[in-house]
């Protein structure tokens, strides 16, 4: 009989990895409460027409990556590709997406894309992600900017990732430009892959964002966007480039850089790294300032950005930034039929006595021999020993593992107090 598989692209997360995945996790959330953001949790699927109406119908995600299917009514949901459409969606159900208001979200977990797996690119991956509504300015595209540049200072990663600005201008100024592309590319017709020539005749735009090496010259001669902006865009791109600079961020201008969804405008920015190949975006976000209102709420400004969690945790695992293993405090050897049985009545007790005790109580039996090679594997500081021995005398065996010290006896009365004093 074959056996079963993961769905290809999509991963389990096993324990080695967990320490990396939460040192994330926790780093993110501390930072997030630092800077008075909120957290919220949306439903994974969502009607497929939100992602249609938000993300554009010429884009990768919505072409060809989308994991739809038919609800037992026959209504299109999907697994969502991201997480800004369904925050939007969220903001302007419960009425809390308003001019004149200020919300900052965040958000975390599964994203869904039917991509081409390969390192750092999967189809079932993780993103932590942040939206702000109610901001105009460009104050707060620092504030995001500067926010994740701490959690790589916290990660120990500033020295492996850079920052790439751009502006997409307005809708105007993007129509203008779209024509200069389109003449541009045409000229080059013949250099173009299918991919691309597709995006000519729907979405030129998105041939900048092309992945392929052998356009990358190409890319590289087009017109810029810069040249065709609206002066209030250039106006907002100046300021944030000064305060950016006023607050010491080293940053490129990319002018190529255009994401790969329909809904940004104005500044778009991606943290790169050239340590996973080609997958160097770590994080990446933009503002969206029309989405609110092209998807039924009044108009209101925003931003976000989300980090790629997998890239981000190849990154310390490449570096070596070893999180600290997992610490076991206590091991309890129970050997014999005597000590089985008062084994839980005596380690809850302990585990009364001092709270957040890590304490792993041997289950399934064995000689003392293999519960002791159990013992040492799970790194525990101490293993603490019940036979019939000590059952009889009312004892304890505390028999240091990775500590000073000499084995001894101690009276069950007295063990919560003695493990309180080593490991409280
Ligand atoms: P890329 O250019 O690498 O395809 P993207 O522009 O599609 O990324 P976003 O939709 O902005 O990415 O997602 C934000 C971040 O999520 C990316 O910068 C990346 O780190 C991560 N990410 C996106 N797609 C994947 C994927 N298929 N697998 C793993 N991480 C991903
Ligand atoms: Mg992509």
């Amino acid at each position: 009989m074959s056996t079963l598989q993961a769905v290809r692209g999509m991963h389990d997360i096993l324990p080695e990895d967990m320490p990396y995945w939460a040192r994330l996790e926790q780093t993110l959330r501390d930072l997030f409460d630092a800077y008075g953001y909120s957290e919220v949790r949306l439903p994974i699927v969502e009607k497929t027409e939100l992602f249609l109406r938000s993300i554009g119908e010429v884009t990768d995600i919505v072409e060809k990556e989308m994991y739809s299917f038919d609800d037992r009514n026959g209504e299109s949901l999907t697994l969502r590709p991201e997480g800004t459409a369904g925050s939007v969606r969220a903001g302007i159900e419960h009425g809390l997406v308003q001019p004149q208001q200020t919300h900052k979200w965040w958000y975390s977990g599964p994203m869904f894309r039917h991509e081409r797996p390969q390192k750092g690119r999967y189809r079932q991956f993780h993103q932590v992600g942040i939206e702000v509504f109610g901001l105009e300015g460009p104050d707060i595209d620092v504030e995001l900017i500067l926010l994740t540049r701490r959690l790589w200072q916290m990660l120990g990663l500033s020295t492996v990732v850079q920052l790439e600005i751009n502006t997409l201008g307005s809708p105007e100024s993007r129509h203008t430009f779209r024509q200069l592309l389109v003449d541009y590319f045409s000229a080059h017709r013949d250099r173009l892959d299918e991919d691309s020539l597709r995006r000519l005749e729907r979405n030129p735009l998105r041939i900048l964002d092309s992945k392929n090496p052998d356009l990358k010259d190409l890319i590289e001669g087009a017109p810029r966007l810069h040249d065709s902006l609206d002066d209030e865009s250039r106006a907002h791109f100046a300021q944030l480039q000064a305060m950016l600079a006023g607050a010491g961020v080293a940053f490129v201008v990319n002018p190529h850089l255009v994401r790969g969804l329909d809904y940004y405008n104005r500044t778009v920015f991606e943290w790169k790294t050239d340590r996973l190949g080609a997958q160097a975006a770590v994080a990446a976000g933009g503002r969206y300032d029309g989405l609110v209102a092209q998807l039924g709420g009044k108009s209101v400004p925003a931003i976000g950005c989300a980090f790629g969690m997998e890239r981000v945790v190849a990154l310390l695992q490449d570096l070596g930034v070893a999180p600290a293993v997992a610490q076991v405090d206590v091991y309890v050897v129970l050997a014999g039929d005597a000590a089985v049985r008062v084994g839980f009545q005596l380690t809850e007790a302990w585990r009364d006595a001092v709270p957040g005790l890590r304490m792993v109580v041997n289950c399934g039996g064995g000689s003392f021999k293999a519960q002791f090679r159990r013992a040492d594997r799970s790194h525990a500081r101490w293993a603490v020993i019940l036979g019939e021995d000590e059952v009889q005398k009312q004892v304890i065996t505390l028999k240091p593992l990775r500590e000073q010290g000499e084995q001894r006896q101690v009276a069950w009365m007295m063990v919560g107090a003695t493990l309180k004093s080593l490991c409280g």
